[in-house]
């Protein structure tokens, strides 16, 4: 199994190779836009082992707790409870279940691409730049993880 230091290292090589990618052949990102294709890229660098102990799941639970704490906090108790009852299936599946497959890497990240398309109502396609180096970082877990060509 790599260790979460791993995951961090391939996934900033994996947010280097995008920006590069990006910056020469597409478009020149911004400054905060490359400050968020790293913390994008890393954080889906590390979520697939976020159904085991490791270092991504104490990142991703305790996102996942503040954000909990903040919508009690500001009485959205019924949000709060499907929040709740969603972050807790990660780690009711086995590990390298769900989370280490070629589906979940196109569709946990999904919602990056789809939000401002719903909230705008339009084919707003903003987002694909954040999208994709979501799905660069979670390729790199899985590809580290031997997982990405498994059937
Ligand atoms: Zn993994």
């Amino acid at each position: 199994m790599a260790s979460g230091k791993r995951h961090l290292f391939v996934g900033l090589l994996s947010v280097y190779f995008f920006t590069f990618i990006i910056s020469n052949y597409f478009f020149q990102p911004s400054f905060l836009d490359v400050l968020l294709y790293v913390v994008i890229g890393l954080l889906f660098a590390l979520w697939p082992d976020v159904d085991t102990k490791s270092l991504g799941q104490k990142v991703f639970y305790m996102i996942f707790f503040l954000t909990d704490l903040y919508l009690i906090f500001t009485l959205q108790y019924k949000l709060a409870a499907f929040f709740g009852l969603i972050i807790i299936l990660p780690v009711l599946a086995n590990h390298r279940g769900w989370t280490h497959t070629r589906a979940a890497m196109i569709l946990v990240p999904l919602p990056i691409l789809l939000y401002p398309m719903i909230t705008n109502r339009t084919l707003d396609c903003s987002n694909l730049p954040f999208y994709a180096i979501a799905v660069t970082g979670y390729f790199s877990h899985l590809l580290i993880d031997g997982q990405l060509f498994k059937k």
